[in-house]
């Protein structure tokens, strides 16, 4: 199992940074909020080869809306 990209809704705006970042995961709904491409919309499961953008991510949402949970 691997890390899970968690989304905090009551902090996103739906500016989109992080469907730009992450394309191959994540898409953005009809007013900009992001969307799961895969699983459900507030934890996103992360590839190892994508681990990287993840914390990108997390360090440039302006909202703090991101955060990224670690596989033990
Ligand atoms: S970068 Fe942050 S605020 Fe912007 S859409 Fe993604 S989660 Fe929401």
């Amino acid at each position: 199992m691997g890390d899970t990209l968690h989304i905090d809704w009551t902090s996103c705006d739906g500016r989109g940074l992080c469907t730009e970042l992450l394309p191959q995961l994540l898409a953005r709904d009809d007013w900009g909020y992001p969307l799961a491409r895969h699983g459900d919309r507030t934890n996103v499961g992360i590839g190892a080869g994508d681990s990287q953008a993840a914390r990108d991510a997390v360090a440039l949402c302006p909202r703090l809306a991101l955060s990224l949970k670690t596989a033990p």
